[in-house]
C-alpha cells in the first residue's frame, strides 16, 4: 500500500501544542500513547498512523479556534468521527498531523415532529440518532453495518450510502442543512430546515462528500420519515445475478417505494459467514448459488407489507426467477437475516488476505460486471475466492477477493494494485465508478487523479485552493 508506514509532516512544535491545549483544555488534548492508540487504527489495518496529538473540542467555538490556530501555524488537521472509514481518510499520515475528534459534539439539539427534522451535532453516533428518532415516533433511514460507532459528521463527510439508499437516498439526500467550520476558522451557519431554498450556490453539497478536506462539519439538520407500520424481510435463494435482476424489477414493479432493501450475496459469502459468525444459521434448507435479502415496508399495516411480499415471491417463483424463499416469521428472524448480511463484511477476515473493491455500475449491467470481472480475476490468479455482495438495487457491489487457499497472505496482498486495476478496468468499460460509497481518502487518491476527467480534477483543485489556501485540512486525502 502506498501509505503503509509512511510518515508525513514535521514534528509538532511544543509551543504550538501548548496553544492547542489551551483551546480544548489539557484533559482533551491527548498525547499519551495509550490514550491516543484507538484514534490511530482503522478498521482494515491498511494505514499505520503515527500521530502524536488528538484534540477533542467541546463545541463549534473550540473547533473554530483550533482551525484558526492551525491556519496561522500551518498545522495539518485530520477530522475524525467514529473512525470506521474504509479508505484511510480519518488517519493522520505522520507525527506532524493532528487528529481533531468530533466525539464530544454529540448532542441532539432538536427534533421537529411536524417538519420531521432532527438538528444534531456532528459527533452523535448514528445508532443514537436512530433511537432518538424512534422515541419521537419517526425514523432516520441511513443504515450501515458500522452504525454503532460511526457519527453523523463522518456519514455526511463521506456521503455514506448503506442499505437504505434504494428507498431513501444516501446521506446527501437525507440532509437539509449543515453548520461547518472552514480552515480559516470561519463558521458557516446553514442549519436550515427548509426543503426549498434557492438563494445561490448551495455550499452544503460541496462539504457533503468532501471527506474532511474543505471544512469540519459540526452539526446538521437531518430529514426524518414516518415509521413504517409494517416491515417484512425475506431471504431468497436463486441461481444467478440475472435472476436477481429479474426479481428486482418485479419487486420494484409491485412494491414501488415500499421496496426498502435489496441486497445480493454470493454463496461463498454465506459460507464464510456461517463458518465464522457465532450463532449464524442458514435461512435456507439447501445451498443456492446466490441469495437476495429483500425488505418490503408499508405505511399502512403489517398485513399490507406481508401481502406485497407474498405476491412478489409467489409470482417470482412461478416465473422461475427464484429457487426458494424464507420469510421472517418474527422480529428476531428478521434481525437474524440482516445479521447474516452484515456479518459478511467481517467474516472474510479469518479466511486470510482480502483485496476490496467498492464499485458501482448501472443496475442492469451488474450481471455482466460479475461475469467479466470473475473471468478476469480468475485468469490472473487461479483459485482466488470472489466474495461479491452488496446493494444490487443501487448497482453497488462490494467485490472482494479473498486469497486462494494456502497462498501466503503477504504475497497475495502485494498484488493489490494489479487486482484493483483488473477489476476497475471492467468497471470503467461499463461506465461505472471505482468508489461507490466509501470515498477516496488515501487509498484511492492516485486512481482518482488518473481516471477522473482533467477538467473535473482541475475544478476540484481550484475549490480546495480557494477554501483551504494553506492546505491544512486533511492534506493528502482525495486530491
Ligand atoms: P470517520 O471514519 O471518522 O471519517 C471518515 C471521513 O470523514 C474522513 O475523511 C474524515 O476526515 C471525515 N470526517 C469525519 N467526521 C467529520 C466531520 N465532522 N467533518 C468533516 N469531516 C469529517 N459506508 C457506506 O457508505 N455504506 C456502508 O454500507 C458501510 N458499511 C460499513 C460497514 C462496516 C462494518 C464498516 C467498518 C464501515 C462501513 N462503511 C460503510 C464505512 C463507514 O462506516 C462510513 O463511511 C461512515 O460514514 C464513516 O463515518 P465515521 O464517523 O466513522 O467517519
Amino acid at each position: 500500500m502506498d501509505a503503509r508506514g509512511e510518515t508525513k509532516g514535521r514534528p509538532l512544535d511544543e509551543a504550538v501544542i501548548e496553544r492547542f491545549r489551551e483551546i480544548v483544555g489539557p484533559a482533551n488534548a491527548l498525547s499519551e500513547p495509550g490514550m491516543i492508540a484507538p484514534y490511530m487504527h482503522e478498521p482494515r489495518d491498511l494505514f499505520a498512523a503515527d500521530g502524536r496529538l488528538v484534540l477533542r473540542p467541546a463545541d463549534v467555538g473550540q473547533v473554530s479556534a483550533v482551525l484558526r490556530l492551525a491556519s496561522e501555524t500551518r498545522t495539518p488537521i485530520v477530522p475524525q468521527g467514529g473512525n470506521t472509514g474504509l479508505v484511510g481518510g480519518q488517519m493522520p499520515r505522520g507525527p506532524g498531523e493532528v487528529v481533531l475528534s468530533l466525539s464530544r459534539l454529540d448532542r441532539i439539539r432538536e427534533v421537529d415532529p411536524v417538519g420531521r427534522t432532527m438538528t444534531v451535532e456532528a459527533g452523535a453516533v448514528l445508532q443514537n440518532v436512530h433511537e432518538a428518532a424512534d422515541e419521537a415516533g419517526l425514523f432516520y433511514p441511513l443504515s450501515l453495518g458500522s452504525q454503532g460507532s460511526c457519527q453523523i459528521g463522518g456519514n455526511l463527510a463521506s456521503n455514506a450510502g448503506g442499505t437504505g439508499v434504494l428507498a431513501y437516498g444516501n446521506s446527501r439526500d437525507l440532509c437539509l442543512g449543515i453548520e461547518a467550520v472552514l480552515p480559516s476558522g470561519e463558521v458557516l451557519n446553514g442549519l436550515r430546515r427548509l426543503k426549498k431554498d434557492n438563494r445561490g450556490y448551495d455550499w452544503r453539497h460541496l462539504l457533503i462528500g468532501s471527506e474532511g478536506t474543505l471544512g469540519v462539519i459540526t452539526a446538521a439538520v437531518l430529514k426524518l420519515f414516518p415509521k413504517p407500520a409494517g416491515r417484512e424481510v425475506a431471504f431468497v435463494g436463486l441461481r444467478s445475478p440475472d435472476k436477481a435482476i429479474a426479481l428486482l424489477r418485479r419487486a420494484e414493479g409491485l412494491a414501488g417505494g415500499q421496496l426498502t432493501a435489496f441486497e445480493l450475496m454470493a454463496r461463498i459469502g454465506m459460507e464464510f459467514t456461517l463458518r465464522h459468525t457465532q450463532g449464524a444459521r442458514d435461512p435456507m434448507g439447501e445451498p443456492h448459488g446466490w441469495y437476495v435479502l429483500l425488505e418490503i415496508s408499508s405505511q399502512r399495516s403489517g398485513e399490507d407489507a406481508r401481502e406485497t411480499m407474498e405476491r412478489v415471491l409467489s409470482e417470482a417463483f412461478e416465473a422461475g426467477e427464484i429457487e426458494d424463499a424464507a420469510i421472517a416469521q418474527s422480529g428476531a428472524d428478521a434481525e437474524a437475516f440482516w445479521r447474516m448480511r452484515e456479518a459478511m463484511s467481517w467474516a472474510q477476515k479469518p479466511e486470510g488476505g482480502s483485496i476490496k473493491h467498492d464499485v458501482a455500475v448501472p443496475v442492469a449491467e451488474v450481471p455482466r460486471f460479475l461475469r467479466e470481472a470473475g473471468a478476469a480475476v480468475t485468469a490472473a490468479m487461479p483459485g482466488v475466492r470472489i466474495v461479491a455482495f452488496g446493494h444490487l438495487g443501487d448497482g453497488n457491489i462490494h467485490y472482494n477477493l479473498t486469497q486462494p487457499v494456502g497462498m501466503d497472505s503477504a504475497v497475495f496482498l502485494d498484488r493489490w494494485h494489479e487486482m484493483n486495476a483488473i477489476v476497475h478496468a471492467v468497471v470503467a468499460g461499463l461506465s461505472g465508478s471505482f468508489s461507490a460509497e466509501h470515498g477516496i481518502g488515501q487509498l484511492k487518491r492516485e486512481e482518482l487523479a488518473r481516471t477522473k476527467e482533467p477538467a473535473e480534477m482541475a475544478l476540484m483543485r481550484a475549490i480546495k485552493a480557494t477554501v483551504d489556501p494553506y492546505s491544512i485540512l486533511n492534506p493528502g486525502k482525495v486530491l
